[in-house]
């Protein structure tokens, strides 16, 4: 190509900038310039690892480009769908591209002045392959382990880094660190196998009997069966623990080929043959369900699978899943984070073996980068992730199954991009050919349903519970009736239903929507309650800890004793959160094994594992926990389910306070019950009369919707408007409320769609005031639109006033 011509390129940087910015590109570089590729490019003397978004040969007006300073890729790092999605989200979600690429990209591709460079602790310093620069570098951070960008900058002529970090990158020297995320360190275990030689019961019993010559290695593989037996899985090191045995007798049995060793980490899955495994068959309904929605797939793009708890539809998604793989398609499988256990990756990975990968934002930046470029190439089909997995570079998508679609996780809250993956899912399907979207749900949103109402989105109901199973009966418990004499948390109707239970060797959960010991600790004479020092949030005592803890900004206090306002030593504690729930239930039960699940118990992804390979095989016959317990879980033996608090779900300032409580009763409820045997629900509550328990009762989802909606409609709460709120904050309140004001003043053409500004109810979090702003719009693309240009050029008038460029502004669509 002709060096005399001048190109130009649009490129996005991992910054908040109100716009993209234009380099020019010269001429050694024009050849290899194209969107998708990373280059090296320099803002007020950093540097960054910007994608170019487009190129064009018109010169920008008014100012004068500056160079790129290099090409980093030989090819595109993604295909133009995910620029697209990326210019979608930030268009829709009013954020920059520069967010939806800090969000979208794994750390390793976006370097900037500010990465630090980590030394890879499994390289093997051999440095052969490596040329010179690359070794100044690779031998620095050998030594140092870590290095800033400036210091590689030093040992490098400057204008020459990027490349060789690259290099050093894709050779596994090193990886680059996200300075504000927690550095993950993946957790790798030894388990302990039996050989496959004595899984025959004849070989292994004749092995028992001949096997007297080493007795302590016979004493070893005793404690090793009884422990498989109890735990179903034997590390090496609660092995060596719990046998007292010594691990050269350990290796004894490993020489003789009586047990296995194998190292695997936690997280992720094993690497294995892509294949096809399907063991088993659609029951009639599920297949009735399964051609129902490929023949909707013929007309519409999205269609909504409504299937009750428990009716199987996992199973529909793999069969689903087995022909998109069969056509040569990609597939992403979308889970709320919390729902991404262990054993829904077990379970496709049975299936699907090697086609399948987890994406996972725990996973280290060099494993991240390994999938999104297996992803890229097509080579991987299905991926299985949160809402994150939704960026990566699908070359051929096929089909993005959204399951659990009413979970409020799809939407990201903080930083930017505040973007929906169920709903940002569906415009990126829409970006390739014949791509479909199966959202899947017990209990849909209000808004997905609707979506079917008015015929925009396909419906296929399964109604059936699979294996006929009966839905579980629910009996409200009217807490107003029960006398004083017997207060406590756990009315004696449900006290009875438990003991029944666990004399039926059946399990039990009980829920209850709120951490710690006591949610309020209250002065019993002045009425002080303890609250955070940064927030507006009152205290919950945690007893294990012994500390009071906010749960809005984690800071953790000591317990008081004395009332700071009067002096009092009377404290009264008022309601009760999971951790007492657990020690009352351990008093009252004491023959049950009881456990907690909860995020204080979860802190570990390994905990949460552990807890629920525990309970599926029955070594737990109780467990208490919050919401955490109703996802992803499909638990076989549970037959009694408690809500203790329903008063907490159902009186909540939110217009989707109806649609939220349905969804944790009903989701709640369906963990009873399965296969055989009727499953009952015990929902303990003081306002009996509220309407929303009717429609639990009768597991009629329809009502709930025809109930709500009409609310919805009346209000103008979407799906009938768009809702955008702005929140205002400043560590001095006045400041806050006055660029609240200012702002409200500044759009005031949409005066009549707004509300506030006003205080929300906590209206202090992490030493900042909060003020909020919401606004109803029609749904009307062009009115929509210049209301989002209004709101920025807004805050860019407010941001300009020196008095006012501290307040974060920060916008929310179709907020959650
Ligand atoms: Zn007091
Ligand atoms: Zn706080």
């Amino acid at each position: 190509m002709s060096n005399s011509q001048n190109l130009y390129a649009e490129i996005i940087i991992p910054l908040a900038l109100p716009v993209n910015y234009t380099w020019s590109i010269p001429g050694e570089f024009q050849q290899s310039a194209k969107p998708g590729i990373r280059v090296e490019v320099q803002l007020k003397n950093k540097r960054y690892a910007g994608i170019i978004k487009k190129i064009f040969t018109e010169k920008p007006s008014g100012f004068e480009p500056r160079p790129i300073l290099n090409i980093l890729d030989d090819e595109a790092q993604l295909y133009k769908e995910q620029l697209q999605l990326w210019q979608w989200i930030a268009d829709y979600y009013m954020c920059s591209e520069g967010e939806v690429m800090q969000a979208a990209m794994p750390a390793n591709l976006k370097l900037s002045s500010e990465t630090i460079l980590v030394w890879n602790e499994d390289h093997d310093e051999d440095f052969s392959a490596l040329n010179d620069r690359e070794y100044i570098v690779a031998e620095a951070l050998s030594i140092k382990k870590e290095l800033k960008l400036s210091e590689v900058q030093q040992l490098l002529d400057a204008s020459h880094v990027y490349p060789v970090i690259k290099k050093l990158i894709d050779k596994n020297v090193c990886h680059a660190w996200e300075e504000l995320k927690e550095k993950y360190k993946e957790k790798t275990e030894t388990y302990i196998m039996l050989h496959p030689q004595y899984r025959d019961e004849e070989k292994l019993a004749a092995l028992l009997n001949t096997s007297s010559r080493a007795p302590k290695q016979m004493e070893l593989l005793l404690s090793y069966l009884h422990l498989i037996k109890e735990d179903g899985e034997v590390t090496q090191s609660s092995l060596l623990k719990k046998s007292n045995a010594s691990a050269a007798q350990l290796k004894g049995l490993f020489d003789k080929n009586i047990l296995l060793a194998e190292k695997r980490s936690i997280n992720r899955i094993k690497s294995l043959p892509p294949n096809i495994y399907i063991d088993f068959t659609l029951s009639a309904a599920q297949q009735t369900a399964f051609n129902e929605i490929v023949e909707s797939f013929k007309e519409k793009n999205v269609c909504l699978l409504h299937g009750a708890t428990a009716s199987g539809k996992t199973q529909l998604y793999m069969k689903l899943i087995e022909q998109y793989i069969q056509q040569g398609k990609q597939v992403l499988y979308m889970l709320p984070e919390i729902a991404l256990t262990a054993q829904i990756v077990r379970r496709l990975q049975k299936h699907f073996g090697g086609y399948i990968a987890v994406y996972h934002s725990k996973f280290n930046a060099n494993e991240r980068v390994e999938i999104w470029n297996r992803i890229k190439s097509g080579g991987l089909k299905v991926l299985l992730g949160a809402r994150s997995a939704l960026f990566l570079p699908f070359k051929d998508l096929g089909l993005i199954v959204a399951d659990e679609e009413h979970d409020a996780s799809y939407k990201q809250q903080d930083p930017a991009p505040r973007y929906h993956a169920r709903d940002a899912a569906i415009y990126y399907a829409s970006l390739f050919r014949d791509a479909k979207v199966l959202s899947g749900s017990a209990t849909p949103s209000v808004e997905t349903y609707f979506n079917v109402q008015t015929k925009k989105y396909a419906l296929v109901e399964l109604k059936e519970r699979f294996g006929n199973a009966t839905p579980p009966s629910i009996e409200i418990v009217d807490l107003t009736t029960i006398s004083s004499k017997e207060k406590t948390f756990i009315s004696p109707q449900l006290k009875d239903a438990i003991e029944e239970t666990i004399a039926q060797h059946k399990q039990v959960i009980l829920f209850q929507n709120r951490r710690g010991y006591t949610p309020y600790m209250v002065c019993n004479v002045c009425g002080w309650i303890p609250q955070c020092k940064n927030c507006d949030v009152t205290l919950t005592y945690h007893k294990a800890k012994n500390k009071m803890i906010c749960h809005y900004c984690g800071t953790e206090y000591p317990v008081l004793y004395t009332c700071p306002q009067c002096g009092s030593h009377d404290f009264k504690q008022r309601n009760f959160g999971t951790e007492k729930l657990e020690e009352l239930v351990v008093e009252t039960f004491s023959s049950a094994k009881v456990a907690r699940m909860d995020y204080d118990t979860m802190k570990g992804k390994h905990n949460h594992d552990t807890l629920i390979k525990l309970f599926e095989q029955q070594k737990i016959n109780l467990l208490v926990g919050t919401q955490m317990i109703v996802k992803g879980l499909d638990f076989e033996n549970v037959h009694l389910v408690g809500i203790l608090d329903a008063d907490s779900l159902l009186y909540f300032a939110d217009f989707r306070v109806n649609e939220r409580a349905f969804q944790l009763m009903e989701q709640v409820s369906g963990r009873a019950g399965r296969k055989d045997n009727r499953g009952k629900v015990l929902i303990q509550v003081r306002n009996t009369h509220h309407p929303v328990l009717q429609f639990v009762k009768a597991h009629d989802y329809k009502a709930l919707y025809d109930f709500d909606i009409q609310a919805r409609q009346q209000y103008f709460y979407p799906p009938f408007s768009r809702l955008i709120h702005i929140e205002f904050r400043h560590k001095e309140n006045h400041i806050a409320e006055e660029a609240a004001n200012i702002f409200t003043l500044g759009i005031k053409d949409f005066e009549r769609y707004i509300t506030g500004p006003a205080q929300p109810v906590i209206n202090r979090l992490r030493n900042k005031y909060l003020w909020h702003l919401l606004i109803k719009l029609p749904k009307n693309a062009e009115l929509i639109n210049r209301c989002k240009t209004q709101i920025q050029q807004q805050t860019a008038i407010l941001k300009f006033n020196k008095r006012y460029a501290g307040v974060d502004i920060i916008p929310d669509v179709d907020p959650v």
